[in-house]
């Protein structure tokens, strides 16, 4: 329980140390699961630094002279770096509660989980009744401020959940109601007839979810058994009534987007033919769109044109990106040497939507093996922790 609670006080010095920041990127390593070591996968992927990530190319051939001769290793900065021994807790308090303040003040803000199919982008945002993740998490703290500031202030907190899928949008929690018609009007960009239902708790809030994930649109690919061809949005929004003053007057509407956006895995890598790959192309589509909109936020000097109109994801958050808005993209890997192309294609979109200066100059070489090494340490160490 003290390492629980220290772990919690680092996360929040790493919350702090991001506040002022308009546009967070994280990175998330999930631990290497069964199935890759069954297969003989070793770990390639690690965390040096709070916020340096080391990507080593398994060498397939170590006799290849020319391959030899490249550095093996390549080291990646983002604003936060996760391993296999973060806490779901760790994630939401880092990059997440921080935000919570600011759409009750009326500012929206939105969250992305990315990565390829299977490096854990559900786990962060849905996760499970024992680990529940970003969702939960974030609303059921919204529940908790309301309750603080129920004196002087009423709220109401609804939330939505879609997909988009190819590039249509369907209501998850009203799947019988069909494709849904993007608006936008004086009051922003809405979903034409999405429903909206307000929830009391984080119980209420994970059963309509998991409920509302069965709904998603997953089918086999030759890759993978399940992939998650669309993105799953949830949508919460805080409006804020002074009850004081007048009770009708709505005062301030905060909107909060928790996107688990579909498997970045490339088209070209799944042998896709026929419907998928038109889903491929679509999914590539709004990926590249996002990419584009949050790398010319990035640049503060950037006098490039934002394009929103390139995919619906982009038109869905065109209120909700830059500006005031507040954005946080946590990109997914697996550590395992199978996934390596795959990883590589995540760290380098996520660079790119972001690009971090490194400011260490010396290479770190092979330094992943030792890595390796004190992660075995710090494992046996948390353990002996533990049982104390
Ligand atoms: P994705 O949504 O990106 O396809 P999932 O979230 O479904 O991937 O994760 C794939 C598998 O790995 C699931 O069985 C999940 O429980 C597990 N997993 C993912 N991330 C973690 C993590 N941080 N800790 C433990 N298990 C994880
Ligand atoms: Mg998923």
């Amino acid at each position: 329980n003290e390492l629980k609670r220290m772990a919690t006080k680092l996360s929040e010095s790493d919350a702090i140390r991001i506040q002022d920041q308009n546009l967070v990127v994280a990175l998330r390593i999930r631990p290497i699961s069964e199935e890759e070591i069954c297969v003989g996968a070793t770990p390639i992927a690690h965390c040096v630094d709070k916020n340096m990530v080391v990507l080593m190319d398994p060498l397939e051939d170590p006799d290849d002279i020319l391959r030899a001769n490249r550095s093996r290793e390549k080291q990646y900065v983002f604003d936060l770096g996760f391993d296999g021994n973060a806490t779901q807790e760790e994630v939401y308090v880092s990059t997440c509660r921080l935000l919570i303040p600011n759409v009750i003040k009326g500012f929206n803000a939105s969250v992305f989980a990315y990565g390829a199919t299977g490096a854990g982008k559900t786990h962060t945002m849905l996760g499970t009744d024992r680990e529940p993740g970003i969702m939960a998490r974030a609303l059921n703290d919204l529940f908790l401020e309301m309750d603080r500031t129920k004196e002087d202030m009423s709220y109401k907190v609804t939330m939505s959940y879609l997909e988009i899928y190819n590039e249509m949008i369907r209501d998850l929690l009203n799947p019988g109601s069909g494709f849904l018609e993007l608006r936008e009007d004086a009051k922003g960009v809405q979903v034409a007839g999405l429903s909206e239902v307000s929830a009391r708790s984080t119980r209420e809030v994970m059963d309509m979810l998991m409920k509302g994930n069965k709904e998603r649109t997953q089918e086999p690919t030759a890759a993978n058994k399940t992939s998650s061809r669309s993105h799953a949005v949830l949508q919460v929004t805080v409006r804020q009534r002074d009850r004081v003053r007048d009770i009708l007057q709505e005062v301030r509407v905060g909107k909060l987007f928790l996107i688990d956006l579909a498997g970045s895995e490339r088209a070209a890598n799944t042998q896709n033919t026929g419907k998928r790959m038109i889903e491929g192309a679509h999914i590539n589509r709004s990926l590249l769109a996002l990419g584009n909109v949050i790398n010319t936020l990035s640049d503060k000097n950037s006098s490039r044109y934002v394009n929103y109109r390139d995919s619906k994801l982009t038109r869905l958050l065109k209120d909700s990106l830059g500006g005031n808005c507040k954005t946080v993209m946590i990109a997914h890997i697996s550590p395992a040497s199978v996934h390596f192309e795959e990883s590589r294609n995540t760290l380098a979109y996520a660079d790119r939507a972001k690009h971090i200066k490194t400011k260490v100059k010396k290479t770190v070489m092979e330094v992943s093996h030792h890595i390796a090494q004190y992660n075995n340490i710090i494992t046996e160490l948390r353990e002996e922790v533990e049982r104390l």
